[in-house]
């Protein structure tokens, strides 16, 4: 009827691939924006979920949701993060095999707040039998814990994660979560000792010093108040509206206790947390040589209650092998020790997570059968200027967005041809080429960096800068102020390289990269780490990379971001799209098979619903699979015969015969 708008007109279509006809990125743009204005945050795209911050708090995470979304078949409800959660479990169980949900879009998107949904699914929605639950709520308590070291204020978000994190979390073969395990990487020090405008330092640091208890604090000799530390000031906003320290201090200092930590672990704990914040009121002064002179003992005589004697101490930061210090390497030498000091906490810290959620039960059917793991990192980062962190951060990305590629459009699409399936190839973009760029042997920037690094002396940042102008010269990707045109050059300053990433351009300033890529401590101050009483700061584990080992299937989600709270940005928006690659998947997944499984497979779990595959099939497993679909209704275009897999386009096709399956069981 004219004027009468149809409920898919108002909230648009929750899958894409179900959009009709065309797949241009203003149809995908107009239907995110449909759905957000009422309030409709996720969207598929087969099962691929896509989501768009909406920046205020929606009911759809309350326990009757959760309820809701338990055990149902992926495409029977509206699409939710839940139901991706779930559908990684029952798969899990039902096929026998690991998990691995990625999770990409850039800073401020959602993501932590989405990983955090997903492991609270879990805790509510998995059996459990008594003991168990002590892993489960170390699983959950672990995070704002984690978050409170490893979380700051930045200007795209008030809570940004600065470091990359990956959990497994562990069932066993009924599905009860048994353990977990956090890998971090990445941590960005060099906050401890700097914050560029209207940043912050880690979180723990204004908990500590606001919410602490006044004997806590008088032990650590710490003044209740941000403003007199010179580590929390530097981006002027230590105190922050959104954010209640004081309340956090309360449930970190909680959690702490429930996961664990004897009163030892924890007084060492701060007082490392102390012992930073000391250091950065430590101030060096010129005597009349030029050489640096401490002036201000005090605040030292309180490292050196954690780390060292007070003249081992004040020796590191004015006497290099005997020749003195000018000011600024004593002021250098104190921010790297305050850095490395920072770094082991929280090395330490993610260990003694790490051993309160193993899974130490070793009898009977409580071994860790299978896992999920869940992969959330910093996001894509652009600031003013950018330096040697933004590069680690946004080189991470590109190698998620290579994996992402690789398990998706592109493993997917070999698959076909693999199979002998008809198949017109979709082009997408591959960034292997800024993969290699950054990282190849012998040429990549970080190997010229490297280089670069090993002769001390010689080498500078602008060294640095030279090397890759010689090296890369004209790679597509890459340009700098004597490589690029008039026109491009305009926007370039001399110590800058630019780097085309798939997300867009970042241009880096290379000063301070060798420095923070050495990130080699001088040699007395390693010294003086080693001899700490305090145990943190004499540990030096690191923790191990490997994250993408024993990968097998992955569900893949991306947030986007909005901004304005409630306001949909349709150039932002659309940016994100393009970049995520979304129509390229739209495109992939519509002409593509949502469902695939060995014939075996298929056939040993469905042959019952056949008289004439049940409860022997003499033949190949391939011609069980072919009588069997038919005797099931399945039409001619609903599914495809391939090499070793029988393939099905629509998930609804294979719910209804597991449904039937459930019946008959
Ligand atoms: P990212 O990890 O991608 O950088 P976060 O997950 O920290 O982003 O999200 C940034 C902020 O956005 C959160 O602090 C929260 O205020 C808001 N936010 C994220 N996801 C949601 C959501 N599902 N509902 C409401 N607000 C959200
Ligand atoms: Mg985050």
């Amino acid at each position: 009827m004219e004027g009468a708008l149809t409920a898919r007109d108002r909230v648009g279509i929750q899958d894409f691939v179900l959009l009709d006809t065309h797949t241009s990125e203003n149809a995908f743009l107009d239907n995110l924006k449909k759905r957000f204005n009422e309030d409709l945050i996720y969207t598929y795209i087969g099962t691929l979920l896509v989501s768009v911050n909406p920046y205020k708090q929606l009911d759809i995470y309350s326990k009757k949701q959760m309820d809701i979304y338990m055990g149902v078949n992926f495409f029977e409800l509206p699409p939710h993060i839940y139901a991706l959660a779930d559908n990684a479990y029952h798969t899990m169980l039902a096929e026998a095999n690991n998990h691995f949900i990625l999770i990409s879009g850039e800073s401020g998107a959602g993501k932590t707040e989405a990983s955090k949904k997903i492991l609270q699914y879990y805790a509510v929605s998995c059996p459990s039998v008594s003991p168990m639950d002590r892993v489960r709520d170390r699983m959950l308590l672990s995070n704002p814990v984690l978050e409170a070291f490893g979380n700051a204020k930045t200007l795209k978000n008030d809570n940004s994660s600065r470091f990359g994190k990956y959990m497994d979390i562990q069932f066993d073969i009924q599905g009860e979560a048994v353990g977990g395990h956090i890998l971090s990487y990445l941590l960005e020090k060099s906050r401890v000792v700097h914050q560029n405008q209207g940043e912050r330092n880690f979180h723990i640091f204004y908990q500590l010093v606001e919410g602490g208890e006044e004997d806590l604090l008088r032990q650590l000799g710490l003044e209740s108040n941000s403003q007199h530390y010179s580590y929390l000031v530097k981006g002027q906003c230590a105190n922050m509206t959104s954010v209640n320290d004081q309340n956090d201090w309360r449930t970190v200092r909680n959690a702490l206790s429930s996961i664990e930590f004897d009163n030892g672990d924890i007084q060492d704990l701060f007082g490392v947390i102390a012992s930073v914040l000391h250091l950065g009121n430590v101030q060096f002064e010129s005597d009349n040589k030029g050489n640096a002179k401490l002036n201000n003992s005090a605040e030292l005589r309180w490292v050196s209650t954690v780390t060292c004697s007070y003249v081992l101490l004040s020796n590191i930061f004015t006497i290099q092998v005997l020749s003195p210090f000018t000011v600024d390497y004593a002021t250098y030498a104190r921010d790297a020790l305050a850095k490395a000091i920072y770094g082991r906490a929280f090395t330490w810290l993610v260990n003694k997570i790490n051993e309160s959620m193993e899974n130490k039960v070793t009898l009977g059917d409580c071994v860790a059968h299978y896992f999920i793991g869940l992969l959330d990192i910093y996001g894509f980062e652009v600031f003013y200027v950018n330096s040697f962190e933004q590069f680690c951060i946004n080189y991470c990305n590109e190698k998620l967005q290579q994996l992402f590629i690789q398990l998706t459009l592109k493993s997917e699409q070999e698959e076909y041809e693999a199979e002998g399936i008809g198949w017109e190839p979709v082009q997408f973009f591959n960034n292997k080429i800024i993969c290699d760029l950054v990282e190849e042997k012998h040429r990549g920037i970080i190997s010229l960096l490297d280089e670069e690094c090993l002769r001390p002396g010689e080498a500078t940042d602008l060294t640095f800068l030279e090397r890759l102008e010689e090296k890369m010269g004209s790679h597509p990707h890459f340009v700098t102020h004597k490589l690029a045109d008039k026109t491009t050059r305009k926007t370039l300053e001399r110590g800058d390289f630019r780097l085309l990433h798939y997300a867009g351009e970042v241009t880096y300033c290379v000063v301070g990269f060798l420095d923070k890529n050495n990130d080699l401590l001088y040699r007395n101050i390693k010294d003086v780490m080693r001899e700490s009483k305090n145990a943190i700061v004499r540990e030096s584990r690191r923790p191990s990379t490997a994250i993408f080992n024993n990968l097998r299937v992955l569900l893949p989600a991306c947030f986007m971001c909005t901004h304005t709270p409630g306001r949909f940005d349709d150039s932002l928006v659309l940016h994100q799209v393009k970049y995520l690659g979304l129509t390229e998947h739209l495109r992939v997944r519509r002409a593509g098979f949502a469902y695939r499984r060995r014939y075996e497979v298929f056939l040993q779990r469905y042959k019952p619903l056949c008289p004439a595959t049940w409860p022997h099939w003499k033949g190949l497993p391939a011609d069980g699979v072919e009588v069997l679909v038919r005797h099931l209704g399945y039409q001619p275009d609903e599914y495809k015969m391939g090499r070793t897999k029988i393939f099905i386009r629509h998930p609804r096709t294979l719910f209804a015969t597991e449904d039937a399956f459930e019946i008959c069981k």
